[in-house]
């Protein structure tokens, strides 16, 4: 009736277009169409009213079975259990014999059977229900591929059905419903009956789409929910692997987490990475496998097919079913034998790439057949990622581990040898300073004080502590921090304390946990009872493997040590050891230094040591005594510059030898002797000289040659004139009368006499020099003395022809008693008078004056000639002294040596004032003698 209503009203469609053209047809047929309409609404309003009734009753019970249903799918935990609910409704509400809902993969290629339901049961084959959507003509591919329902009414005879399916379900009629969801078509609902051939009504199939749209809606929510817990749980896994990856230095422990992890997430029993490049027989680096089942072993790894499959193809191979999947035929991959053996039915593996290169492989075996989710593969594909990252740090790591302990090695050396250059180049400054500064005593404090607060900044630690080891004690010699400063000084046994295992052992102790590992510490301990509760102790030895303390660090709270802070604390307490060593050596040397400068500067000779460079490193105070030169102006200088005289001894020249040079208007004699200063290798690390001022020996060796050179003419002068006299009244004469004959003979007295003075000198002298001058002391008037020589010089000038001398004597009146030997005096008076005479040649006034003094006797002989020169004032008192003056006058050089010893030897002094071409005035003093003087 429907049909025919929408005929007529259709036809009245037609007639009202037919109308614009007609006029009376128009009104009959509007006539028409009002008496139509009104029948219309008699059927709808009236006849169909019960009908209608009853259908909305059964509508009204189909609603609350829908929302009933809702209801029911809003608790279901899974998709398997929403499709019971669903299909179960359906079965019931609609009339099913059968029903199943079979789910279409992301790639829209498959459909697989998650539940089928008849009967209130689970239909147990078809979850094991595969389509294939590309290949095979189906009912499911039909509706997902048209989005539309699909009905076969009879499917036994249908070619257009999966005929497995309707075979084993049994099925007659069947209707195929797309489920269309947000991403598309879901999945195909599966209904039909087993019993009857039957066609579907339209509301059992509106009915069927209701139910199927609150099921797609609840699965949607449940995939989109577990797909977010799944995609989450495995985000977070790949962070947490990531976060391993460049966290975890332990590439072996991050592997086996990474697998672990891996094979939990996938749900796989067995999980590997295998390490090589493709086409290698790329061995196992590890295996997650779950208990009971056998390993990967080596002979087996070359037929891991589906891993050398991800190996060979560069990208993912994701095996669902390894009995039958056809790229497994290939049998140059290893074949299906191996895997089967292993249990394993479904296989992913995923290659491991690195820099565009393959470098592994990382496989997922399972022992049920499995379609990988594209989630399985996109989790694989990171962890694989997440792994290559790893082999390439642990690889970047191991290469620089290689190199920081290159490095540290090489450091240590340095600072064991800068150390020592250091010492090296302090011990030269000192060299080069002179007894400047004496040694720190405090170095070794120093060294250990930093040694405590680098431990401490080293490992971050709390506290630390230095103890040195003196005999069965621990002194603590260095503290810093929390409360520890004031243990310096303290004592503690070695034989009961945690930090004397450290002297027994000689080997790091570490301490995680006090209380837990050692339990509670005994008073005598350094650190009882301070609250620390982890520590790292290492033994401070030496160079010469010799034990000189302990380093410890200490930690607040308990502490987990890295072996690279231990190594750094041995490395640090090696380096301490080194540097206290420096340091005692440094004192020792100080010392010894010291001693040896001492030494030097009270040794008489000058000694100067020059360093390789030639460059003065030591002047000692002779050397500075000596030549006038002080150490500020020698230092660092060379020495042949500092004394203007080559020091260098020529080719050949004798290991001692002379030199002369110029102190102010001096002449200087120098005896250089040097010797050559090796270091402990041998080689030539400087030069020692000694310095000995030679020059008073030189001049009396100079003076020795004059002398005889002077003394044999003076020898020589009178014996010719004897000789002369006496051969002439020998060999003639009688041709001499009486006064010629007495005339010779008394040259030959005179002549006699000279010589006996020179000789009476030389005896003097020698005598002088023997220290045995006997000199006869009495009582003389030395008035007479004076009297008696001048008036003998007077009478030798007045018979000298050409001499224009006068003499003068200036005696106090009162008595001039001495205590003297009245004929050295007269030696010493003549020798002055003839002197006075001989240094004045152009004549002038000789005066002899005495007088007393207090205490004393002063005679002046004054002349008024060519002086003597400052300089030489004192010299010429010396033995074979013969001044500037003398060179036209002749003379030994005895005379005034001579007087001073007679003088000396009698009690007296005598000294000399002068003014260089004025004239010169010889005083001596005698012991006065009260008495009045007795004549002999
Ligand atoms: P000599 O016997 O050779 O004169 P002396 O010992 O008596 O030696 O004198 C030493 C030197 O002292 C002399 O060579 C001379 O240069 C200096 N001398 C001594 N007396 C005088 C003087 N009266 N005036 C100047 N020079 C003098």
């Amino acid at each position: 009736m429907v049909v025919s209503d929408t005929a007529l009203l259709t036809q009245l469609a037609g007639l009202s277009d037919a109308a614009i053209f007609g006029g009376v047809l128009e009104i009959l047929a509007f006539a028409l169409g009002l008496a139509l309409f009104l029948h219309l609404l008699i059927d709808v309003f009236v006849l169909r009213g019960r009908r209608r009734a009853r259908e909305l009753a059964a509508r009204e019970h189909q609603l609350a079975a829908v929302a009933e249903l809702s209801s029911a799918l809003a608790r279901a935990g899974d998709r398997e259990s929403i499709a019971r609910t669903v299909l179960d409704t359906l079965n019931d509400l609609v009339g099913f014999d059968f029903s199943g809902l079979v789910l279409i993969g992301a790639n829209g290629k498959e459909g697989r059977g998650l539940i089928g339901r008849a009967a209130s049961t689970d239909v147990d084959w078809f979850p094991s229900l595969s389509l294939d959507l590309e290949n095979e003509v189906s009912g499911v591919r039909r509706a997902f591929e048209t989005r539309a329902i699909f009905m076969i009414e009879d499917a036994p005879g249908s070619a257009e059905v999966n005929a497995e399916m309707v075979e084993r379900a049994g099925l007659k009629s069947l209707v195929f419903l797309p489920l269309e969801g947000e991403r598309g078509i879901v999945g195909v609902l599966i209904a039909g009956s087993t019993s009857e051939f039957r066609a579907f009504r339209s509301e059992q199939l509106s009915l069927m789409r209701m139910l199927a749209a609150e099921g797609t809606l609840a699965i949607e929510r449940m995939d989109s929910v577990s797909a977010l817990e799944r995609g989450l749980e495995r985000e977070r896994l790949v962070a947490e692997i990531s976060r391993r990856v460049r966290a975890e230095l332990d590439l072996d422990r991050l592997i086996d987490a990474a697998l672990a992890e891996t094979a939990k997430a996938l749900d796989v029993e067995r999980c590997f990475i295998r390490l090589g490049e493709p086409d290698s027989v790329a061995p196992l680096r590890a295996e997650w496998r779950r208990e009971g089942l056998k390993p990967v072993t080596a002979n087996k790894t070359p037929f891991l097919s589906v891993s050398n499959l991800a190996l060979r193809e560069r990208k993912t191979a994701a095996i669902a079913d390894v009995e039958n999947d056809p790229r497994l035929e290939d049998d140059s991959l290893g074949g299906r034998e191996a895997l089967l053996e292993l249990g394993s039915r479904a296989v992913l593996s995923a290659p491991i790439i690195l820099f565009d290169s393959v470098i592994g492989a990382l496989a997922a075996h399972t022992s049920v057949l499995r379609r990988w989710s594209d989630d399985d593969i996109a989790f694989i594909e990171a962890i694989a990622r997440e792994l290559g990252i790893a082999l390439h740090t642990a690889g970047l790591i191991e290469e620089n581990k290689r190199q920081l302990e290159e490095q540290n090695a090489l450091l240590v050396a340095t600072e064991a040898m800068t150390n020592e250059l250091e010492l090296d180049s302090v011990l030269a400054q000192r060299l080069a300073g002179g007894r400047a500064e004496l040694i720190d005593p405090s170095s070794s404090r120093q060294v250990m004080t930093a040694a405590v607060r680098q431990a401490i900044a080293l490992l971050e630690g709390d506290a630390a502590l230095m103890l040195e080891l003196e005999a069965n004690e621990l002194v603590v010699r260095a503290s810093e921090g929390d409360g520890l400063e004031e243990m310096n000084g303290r004592r503690f046994p070695v034989a009961v304390s945690l930090a004397g295992d450290l002297v027994h052992s000689r080997e790091p102790l570490v301490i995680e946990d006090l209380a837990r590992d050692e339990g509670p510490l005994g008073p005598l301990d350094p650190v009882a009872g301070r609250g620390f509760e982890a520590l790292i102790g290492v033994p401070v030895i030496g160079p010469d493997d010799a034990l000189s303390g302990v380093l410890i660090v200490y930690s607040r709270r308990a502490r987990a040590w890295r072996l690279k802070e231990i190594e750094a604390l041995v490395t640090l307490g090696a380096n301490s050891a080194t540097a206290l060593a420096n340091a005692a050596l440094y004192l020792r040397v100080s010392l010894e230094r010291e001693q040896s400068l001492a030494i030097l500067s009270s040794v008489a000779d000058g000694i100067v040591a020059v360093d390789r460079a030639g460059q003065i490193v030591l002047w000692n105070a002779a050397a500075g005594r000596i030549t006038g030169i002080g150490s500020s102006e020698a230092l660092g200088r060379p020495l042949s510059e500092v004394l203007r005289h080559e020091i260098e001894a020529p080719e050949g020249a004798e290991e001692e030898r002379s030199i002369s040079i110029k102190r102010g208007e001096r002449e200087l004699w120098l005896q250089v002797a040097e010797s050559v200063m090796r270091d402990p290798g041998g080689q030539i690390a400087g030069k020692i000289y000694t310095l000995r001022d030679v020059s008073a020996d030189r001049f009396v060796e100079q003076a020795k040659s004059d002398f005889v050179s002077s003394i044999s003419h003076e020898l020589r002068a009178p014996l010719t004139s004897i000789y002369g006299f006496a051969e002439t009244l020998l060999r003639r004469g009688d041709l001499f009368d009486d006064v010629q004959r007495r005339t010779f003979l008394s040259y030959i007295a005179s002549e006699s006499e000279r010589l006996t003075g020179i000789v009476d000198a030389l005896l003097d002298v020698a005598e002088l020099d023997a220290g045995d001058l006997q000199v006869e002391l009495a009582t003389i008037d030395v008035g007479n003395v004076v009297r008696e020589v001048v008036e003998s010089a007077r009478s030798d000038s007045a018979s000298a022809q050409g001499d224009e001398h006068s003499f003068l004597i200036d005696l106090s009146d009162e008595p001039l008693s001495a205590e003297a030997d009245r004929d050295k005096l007269r030696r010493v008076l003549v020798n002055l008078v003839d002197n006075a005479v001989k240094f004045s040649p152009s004549g002038g006034t000789v005066s002899v004056a005495g007088q007393k003094r207090s205490g004393a006797i002063e005679l002046r002989v004054r002349d008024e000639g060519v002086g003597i020169p400052e300089e030489e004032r004192e010299r010429i008192f010396r033995k074979f002294y013969r001044g500037s003056s003398s060179v036209l006058s002749g003379g030994t050089g005895l005379g005034l040596f001579i007087s001073r010893g007679l003088v000396t030897a009698m009690g007296g002094r005598i000294w000399v004032d002068s003014v260089e071409g004025e004239g010169s005035a010889f005083t001596l003093e005698l012991p006065f003698e009260s008495e009045t003087a007795v004549e002999e």
